[in-house]
């Protein structure tokens, strides 16, 4: 089945009891027992919740993967992945993740793990890492929040085998439409669905997909012990706009290009990142382990904070925001925003500027996209 067939209908059989084409969402904390112990596989909501069940299925479904877990959040998926390591684990992470999973490894886990930040792209960097630490996990963001940088997935995944170290990967950018990692050989893949999973801007949810039923189970646990659980109601909004994934990944990926293309000339602009661009220094990888080149575009402004202030607060189509990955189209600055909690002088030492911004490309109009740019470039 193809991806753009499986959205709709992986997890979206119709209800065996009524026939409705959609999944109820089954709003219940509890489930009723025939005699102590014996039900229909669901106890309690924090364990399991059939509509979550749904959302599961479909997820592996798109990564091709075996199994999947819905949870809260991108963060709490995080969180259990961090626990489920046994403690003193060192870990090898990319050196410009996002901001969030930064402060959650160097604030919150710093006290259980070792964590070793470094240039994932730089594969001899890879290796000298993997071969010195023996790392338990190798975290790779590609292509990274906000440099778009891409790292490549099976050659990493084919040197992190070598010692013994698992690969993970953020998928969150791509989305399961553009690039699959257990394909390349990763071992883990996972996901905000809060981003183009979800796609509307109205949820937060994490999901990670995985092979290893072992894994599997002990994610799982840790989820029931601690209790970053998805609700019902969430699991079935992301349900449902994960069903047009594919035609809006086209559609992003579509006016990011023309935008990329545009901002390339516009002699205000001082640099584009964007995969799609032959300019972009990992282009080659790009084409090689991902079917398109997603919504989001990172560019430097020719001059400083002030002038971005200016243009942020001129946009009117493009709402200034954090996030990314809903059908709007969303602007932002990595240094006063997302990325705030990374040390200033971390920032500049890997390119994250104060004149840098970035875009997540709705599917707008193309136009009026346009427009609203060129409006801001004539007031800076
Ligand atoms: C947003 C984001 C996260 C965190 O997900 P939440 O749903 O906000 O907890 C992790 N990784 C990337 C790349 C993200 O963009």
């Amino acid at each position: 089945m193809k991806k753009a067939t499986k959205v709709i209908h992986v997890g979206g059989e119709p209800d065996k009891e009524t026939g409705a084409i959609m999944p109820p969402i089954y709003q219940t904390s509890t489930y009723v027992q025939s005699s102590p112990g014996v039900h229909k596989g669901y106890e309690y909501t924090r364990s399991h919740n059939p509509t979550r069940t749904r959302l599961e299925e479909c997820l592996a479904g798109l990564e091709n993967a075996k199994h999947a877990l819905v949870t809260s959040s991108g963060l709490s998926i995080e969180m259990l992945i961090m626990h489920a390591l046994p403690s003193g684990s060192t870990i090898i992470c990319g050196d410009d993740v996002y901001g969030g999973t930064y402060r959650l490894f160097t604030t919150v886990f710093n006290t259980i793990h070792n964590f070793l930040f470094i240039d994932t792209t730089d594969l001899k960097k890879v290796e000298a890492a993997l071969k010195e630490h023996k790392p338990a996990l190798i975290w790779v963001e590609t292509p990274t929040n906000p440099l778009l940088k891409i790292s490549d997935i099976k050659a990493i995944s084919v040197l992190a085998k070598k010692y013994k170290t698992k690969t993970i990967v953020d998928n969150t950018f791509m989305s399961p439409y553009f690039q699959n990692p257990l394909d390349l050989g990763a071992d883990m893949v996972m996901h905000s669905m809060t981003k183009y999973i979800n796609g509307h801007s109205d949820v937060i949810g994490g999901c990670v997909m995985l092979n290893d039923k072992v894994m599997h189970k002990k994610l799982w646990t840790l989820q029931n012990s601690i209790g970053p659980t998805q609700s019902p109601f969430d699991s079935w909004l992301v349900l449902r706009g994960v069903k047009t994934l594919a035609v809006r990944m086209e559609a992003h990926a579509k006016n990011a290009l023309k935008i990329a293309k545009y901002l390339e000339k516009h002699p205000k602009v001082e640099r584009v990142i964007y995969p799609g661009l032959s300019s972009h220094p990992q282009h080659k990888i790009a084409k090689k382990q991902m079917s398109g080149f997603g919504g989001m575009i990172t560019f430097f402004l020719r001059g400083d904070i002030k002038k971005c202030n200016k243009f942020l607060s001129t946009v009117k189509t493009f709402s200034l925001a954090e996030s990314l990955g809903g059908v709007e189209s969303l602007i932002e600055h990595p240094a006063i925003m997302t990325h705030a909690s990374v040390p200033k002088a971390v920032r500049e030492s890997i390119g994250l500027t104060d004149n840098l911004i970035r875009l997540s490309v709705g599917i707008e109009d193309i136009e009026d996209l346009i427009a609203d740019l060129d409006k801001a470039f004539a007031k800076v």
